[in-house]
Order: C-alpha cells, then structure tokens, then sequence
C-alpha cells in the first residue's frame, strides 16, 4: 500500500517509520516549499496540477500530517483517492471558529468566547469577558502565534493591530491547574480506542513537555474526556488519530481549547511508551486494519528538543532514554527533535526528566501539576 500523506515536516517522518514494518511506501505532498521529512518520496506542490496527477497515481490512499492546506485542494484529492480523515475534518479543524461550533452543538464545554471583527468589538468582547482574555486569530494560527492576551479592555486595540486578522476569537482566560489532551482513533468500521491522556506543559504556546498516564487522574475525568472525543469522532465520520487538547480545571471540569485532525506532538511519548504508538494506530485505522493496544507500558514523559540540539551520546546514556531527532537545521523555536523517557514509577520518571532537561541547552525547568 502506497500512502500519500499531505504535509512533508516530522509528523510524516514518524508515520512513515512506523509504516515500514507494515510494507508501507510514503509519497509526500508538501505545500510549504519545505519539505523536512527526510524519507519516502518526497514532491512540492505548487499549483502544478500534473504534479498532482502524479502524485494521486502512485497512491492507494491519502492522509495528512498537517491542516493548513486549501481546502479545496483536499476535497479535489478526494473526488479521486481515499482520503482519510475528510475534508471535513480539515475545514472545521483549520478554524477556530468552526471548530468552537462544533463544540457546542456537541455539548463540549470551552471557555466563554466571542468572534469580532474589529478593534472596538475586541474591546467590548473584553468588557464582557472580563479580562484576562485570550485574542486568537480564527484561521492560520499554531504554536501560539496569531495570539495576543489583553489584561485590560485599554489594550484592545494594540492587540487587534499587532495580531493582524480579519477575525479574532475572544476567550476568557482559564485559570487551569493542567492543559491535558486526549488522543483517540477510529477505524474505518467505527470502533474507537482511547490512549490515556496527557498532562502537555508548554511554554509561550510550544509544547515543552508531555507526560502519561497521569498519576493522579480520576478515572471519571478521563471518561469524559473519552465521551468529548468520541463525540467528535462520531459526528464527523472520523477515521484515524483525532487530538483535543483541554484545560483542566480546579474542580476536575474539562473545557476543550482545540483539537488536531492528525497525529499530534502531545502523542509522541506514544512511541516508546505505549502498546502501539499513535503513528502506527493511525495507519491502522486508515487502512482498515484493527486497532492496536493504546495502554501504556509505564510512566513516560516526551522532552521536546527545541531550538537547539543536546549532545546525542549524552542524552542517550540516560537510562530508558529514546532519541528521535528529525534531521532539521537548528533555529529559535524550531522542534528539532523529542527525547522518551520511561520509569517504573512517576518519581523515577521525574528524576529521569530533570536529567534530560539538564542536557538540553534550550529546556525550560520542568513541573507538573502533580508534583
Ligand atoms: P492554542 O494555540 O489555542 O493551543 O493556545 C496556545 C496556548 O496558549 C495554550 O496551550 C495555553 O497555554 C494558552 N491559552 C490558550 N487559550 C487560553 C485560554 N483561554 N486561557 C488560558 N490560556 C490559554
């Protein structure tokens, strides 16, 4: 089976390298200019509709690793291929907006929100809201850009300049004691599997650090968060890895902030932590296969490697310690690469992962809510 998956960056590299004990092929359609992922056969769209035509006939189906395509790109794709999850999962997924919606026809709870479209409804929306509150552009933002916190209704316009877009999404800020996701996939026939969820620690809106299972997390929470994910894999006809990520409130409450249609990096820690790793589950799904085991085999925690690389050897020398670089060129809040760790128990995993944060020229001090 040849897989064409849209997006070529380091979420393609790990699903194909999970694809190959599969005999899986990769062909990749990057609508960057910057390709990164390293492996299969790797093409630049840009408008060329043979390159397209080339690239449908060496798949048997298609998927993506990234949701900032055209839409109608996506929907012309699937006029011809299998195209798993749809379109429409990419169209709600790459707005706030929509995404927010869907939410709330779901009944899945989000933080108090308003859409404007202009500096003086930003202004009111904060009024109302009360601040803090978070202004996010409703299209094209990731990792915390497009972003803006207003800690008073006099910054309003200042924000609105500075983020730039036509509409905003206004959110009250959550005071959240954890930012948790959960990872769930669905097959082709519908069954659903969970993974245990998260606790991700980021640090101006790039993830730094992901940790499962969580050790002190009520098993009704998780449950909820199994039912907000699986009503969203329903509705949507999903098949394959779906990721929402939620704040955890003082009183156990989750409310949703966003969620990816794709493999997601709070998952990662999947790889060498889990049964089966969300890279593999996801291709599983798409092909029709059954679902793996999403248990965990023990505490793990992924070390995002960010801006800068560690010293390999000394990184690897850490006990239960899984270096997965991706082959990039160093840059400021560039994901370069994530180090598992792995412990018998979580005060083992955090001494492990002070170690590792020690090594990483980049790493910010490492806490977690249950410390
Ligand atoms: P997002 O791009 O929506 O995931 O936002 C990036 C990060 O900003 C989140 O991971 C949170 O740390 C923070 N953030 C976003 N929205 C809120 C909110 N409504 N309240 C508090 N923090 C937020």
């Amino acid at each position: 089976m040849n897989i064409g998956v849209l997006g070529a960056g380091q979420l393609g590299r790990m699903l194909a390298l999970a694809g190959y004990p599969l005999a899986n092929r990769f062909t990749f359609l990057d609508t960057t200019g910057h390709p990164s992922a390293g492996i299969g056969d790797v093409m630049v769209y840009t408008d060329q509709h043979h390159l397209l035509d080339d690239f449908l006939a060496k798949v048997d189906l298609v998927t993506y690793e990234f949701e900032h395509l055209p839409v109608a790109l996506v929907q012309a794709i699937e006029e011809r291929k299998p195209v798993y999850p749809s379109s429409e999962a990419i169209r709600v997924c790459q707005n706030r907006a929509e995404e927010k919606a869907l939410f709330d026809r779901l009944g899945i709870p989000t933080p108090a929100y308003r859409l404007v479209e202009h500096a003086d409804e930003l202004e009111a929306a904060a009024r109302e809201l009360g601040c803090p509150v978070v202004a996010k552009s409703v299209t094209e933002g990731y990792d915390g850009k497009g972003q803006a916190v207003i800690r008073d209704p006099a910054e309003a316009h200042d924000a609105w300049r500075a983020i730039g877009h036509p509409r905003l999404i206004v959110e009250a800020f959550v005071d959240f004691v954890r930012e948790v996701s959960i990872i769930a996939v669905r097959g082709r026939d519908g069954e659903v599997v969970f993974y245990p969820m998260a606790e991700n620690v980021h640090v101006d809106g790039i993830l730094r650090y992901s940790l499962a299972p969580l050790p002190d997390l009520d098993d009704a929470v998780q449950q909820t968060a199994d039912d907000y994910i699986r009503a969203l894999l329903d509705e949507l006809d999903y098949v394959g890895v779906l990721t929402l990520e939620l704040f955890q409130t003082r009183d156990g409450g989750l409310l949703a902030n966003e969620m990816a249609p794709r493999v997601h990096n709070s998952g990662h820690w999947t790889i060498d932590g889990a049964v089966t790793s969300q890279f593999e589950n996801h291709l599983r799904a798409i092909q029709g296969l059954p679902l793996g085991d999403t248990a965990a085999r023990m505490p793990t925690c992924m070390v995002n490697v960010i801006g800068r690389e560690g010293d390999a050897a000394e990184l690897l020398a850490l006990p239960d310690a899984h270096l997965h670089r991706y082959d990039k060129s160093e840059r400021p809040g560039r994901k370069l690469a994530h180090v598992n760790l792995l412990a018998p128990t979580h005060a083992e995993l955090l001494d492990r992962v002070r170690a590792c944060a020690a090594l990483l020229p980049e790493a910010p001090a490492p806490t977690f809510s249950f410390e």
